[in-house]
């Protein structure tokens, strides 16, 4: 028996990253109940035979709870790293030599092998190489096409395999590494909703990925290149959506340039009407330990208050010892922010304003409309989804329900603020829109006799991009009886 689950009361949605510590349905089923409105799969980690099996889990959970969930799964992309040392590892004193070179022998104290050859050229004396997430800082004195020379400025314990960051120079490497497109066939084949593109430093990179998936996901562009924040516009106008990456940005950049980063990330975004998630760090204490510091709260609410439209947890879920709770956590910070009187006020602080299309009109009329009489939820008509994205974006004060008969759109908007969708048959008369949106409001909880709503939608019925009604009416109580 279906039960249909009501809306979330919030409208940031949670995107929860699965791993070890979260990959069984019981497991996912809870992260679902406690909030997680997305799950992200990391192909960082692991085989895509046990990728399968958590995809097959979470599409389990929709037809349980006849939700439509959304998967996203974020692949590696081009993360450079030196090789590894005949010891395992090796100490770099602060002031030493140290050489990156194109010989395959097991390194020491005084050189590695770097596996990238096309990073040699790229390079110049004084370009900074940042080792381990930015632990131990390089700087390069001489560079030839075998051989890159450096003076270790911040040393440390170097280990096989570290990652290898290059924040300074726009590195020519291919925006997709070999493992990168199989990920995205495998990614493709399971029928996932968003594909996550990492360390994108051009739009062409974002072209590049589109093509190959095709249409069928929408891609998310993650944000953590500096070279990227340059382009963000030209990134954000052919991706899907973005991820505020304050992982890598933070060892790529000064991490006090990240805050700063967030904002601008997360209001441009908004405003060209494309799902933001920020990610990463936000309530990293509770990987070991049951409750969050002060300070993760206050950068989870600020999140919040920006208006991003999801928020992640990495981790925190995927490989901590508290992940439900950490879920619960996040839940209630939105709970509680998104009832603060001045909550509204503070998201409306990122000025929008409309196109001039039809859409958009109404979009802002009906954001309008919640704010001068009393409406219980929006319910929105969409074939592509993008009607529902252009009323998310003006971020109105009540839940906006998505009727659409494509389950495939109703899981990518699972990223986006404030909406819930529902698959439904597709209508064919005004009399049909009117019926069905009335009982869906009610059958979601989105109203109650005599809640006032919105219903939006394009006539003729089942023509993308026409939406041109905006009707209001008044719930009777009676719209599910016979049914
Ligand atoms: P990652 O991306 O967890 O895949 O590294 C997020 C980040 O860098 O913040
Ligand atoms: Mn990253």
């Amino acid at each position: 028996m279906t039960h249909y689950t009501k809306p979330r009361a919030r409208k940031v949605r949670i995107l929860a990253t699965l791993g070890p510590a979260s990959d069984t349905p019981e497991m996912i089923e809870q992260l679902f109940l406690a909030g997680a409105d997305a799950f992200r799969i990391n192909m960082s980690h692991g085989e895509q035979a046990d990728k399968a099996k958590l995809i097959e889990h979470i599409r389990g959970l929709e037809k349980k709870y006849a939700r439509p969930t959304t998967i996203l799964v974020d692949l590696q992309g081009p993360k450079l790293r030196i090789d590894k040392f005949a010891g395992g590892k090796v100490e770099l004193k602060t002031g030493a030599k140290f050489i990156l070179d194109a010989d395959t022998k097991p390194g020491d104290a005084s050189r590695v092998y770097l596996p990238h050859p096309e990073i040699f050229a790229a390079l110049e004396p004084q370009t900074r190489l940042l080792l381990d997430d930015g632990k131990m800082v390089l700087r390069v004195l001489n560079v030839s096409p075998q051989r890159i020379e450096t003076q270790v400025e911040v040393g440390g314990m170097l280990s096989d395999r570290k990652g290898l960051n290059v924040p300074d120079v726009v590195v020519p490497v291919a925006a997709l590494t070999e493992k990168d497109r199989s990920d995205l066939a495998f990614a493709v084949s399971q029928h996932v909703d968003w594909i996550a593109m990492s360390f994108v430093q051009r739009p062409e990179d974002v072209a590049e990925g589109k093509k190959l998936i095709g249409g069928k996901a929408s891609l998310l562009a993650k944000i953590e290149k500096p070279a990227a924040i340059g382009r963000l516009e030209e990134i954000l106008e052919l991706a899907d959506a973005v991820m505020v990456a304050r992982g890598d940005l933070g060892v790529e950049l000064p991490p006090e340039q990240v805050p700063p980063l967030q904002k601008r990330i997360v209001s441009t975004a908004r405003r060209m009407g494309k799902p933001v998630v920020v990610a990463t760090q936000m309530l990293e204490s509770m990987i070991t330990s049951p409750s969050p510091t002060r300070a993760e709260v206050s950068d989870v609410a600020t999140a919040i208050y920006d208006g991003a439209d999801a928020i992640m947890l990495s981790a925190e879920t995927a490989a901590g010892a508290w992940p439900i709770e950490a879920v619960s956590i996040m839940d209630r910070i939105a709970m509680q922010v998104e009832s603060d009187p001045d909550y509204h006020a503070r998201v409306q602080f990122t000025k929008i304003s409309a196109d001039a299309t039809t859409a958009d009109a109404l979009a802002a009329s009906a954001a309008q409309i919640v704010q001068t009489i009393d409406t219980s939820a929006i319910i929105c008509f969409t074939s592509s989804g993008s009607t529902a994205r252009r009323i998310a974006r003006e971020r109105p004060m009540v839940p906006v329900l998505v009727l659409t008969s494509h389950i495939a759109t109703a899981r990518r908007l699972g990223l986006l603020w404030g909406a819930h969708s529902v698959r439904t048959k597709d209508i064919g008369s005004f009399e049909e829109m009117v019926a069905k949106g009335r009982r869906m409001a009610l059958r979601h909880h989105l109203g109650t006799a005599g809640a006032r709503i919105i219903i939006m939608a394009g006539v003729p019925f089942g023509t993308p991009g026409s939406t041109n009604v905006l009707h209001i009416v008044r719930l009777t109580g009676d719209e599910l009886k016979g049914h």
